[in-house]
């Protein structure tokens, strides 16, 4: 029974887009770039649970890197170092798809690895002038995952 689900489950993913199992930004643990990684934000860095969080700058549309929780094991929140300068260092590339995407399409991608296991989903509004894209979710591979054998995983 598992089984079949799990198949059904993998060939589903054809049919469904990034845009239907991914987190919105608005529901999504980001930081403005301009933050200090003092002990309150690192404490609350900490509680989120995630190991990687967006970073932006200006609007939450506007992600410029991610910070993954591993970069601040050398960062002693007493020296209330700058956000800033650790992204500088470390400049993690983030990945972005658009929003219909398909996931079997985003499953070969994270398999493949040399892009990581997260995107930042973008749309595209068309205006008068250039088209602008809007940064509107994030998506894991775990959501995909979950899609494939169609069921919660229960994180640690
Ligand atoms: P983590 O390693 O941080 O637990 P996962 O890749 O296991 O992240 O993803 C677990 C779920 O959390 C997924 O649904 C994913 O979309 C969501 N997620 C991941 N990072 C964030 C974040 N910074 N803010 C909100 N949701 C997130």
């Amino acid at each position: 029974k598992e089984e079949v689900n799990i198949i059904s489950g993998a060939l589903d993913l054809r049919k469904k887009t990034v845009k239907d199992v991914m987190t919105k930004l608005k529901d999504c643990f980001m930081l403005p770039i301009n933050s200090v990684l003092d002990f309150e934000t690192m404490s609350e860095i900490v509680k989120s649970g995630y190991s990687r969080i967006p970073v932006y700058e200006g609007h939450r549309g506007n992600i410029v890197t991610v910070l993954f929780i591993k970069d601040l094991a050398f960062v002693d929140p007493d020296d209330n170092t700058p956000l800033r300068t650790l992204c500088q260092y470390y400049q993690n590339p983030c990945n972005f798809v658009f929003e219909d995407v398909t996931l079997d399409v985003m499953l070969k991608q994270f398999k493949e690895g040399h892009k990581g296991h997260m995107a930042f989903v973008q749309r595209i509004e068309e205006g008068d002038g250039d088209p602008i894209y809007e940064t509107v979710g994030l998506l894991t591979l775990e959501d995909v995952i979950e899609e494939m054998i169609q069921a919660e995983i229960v994180d640690e």
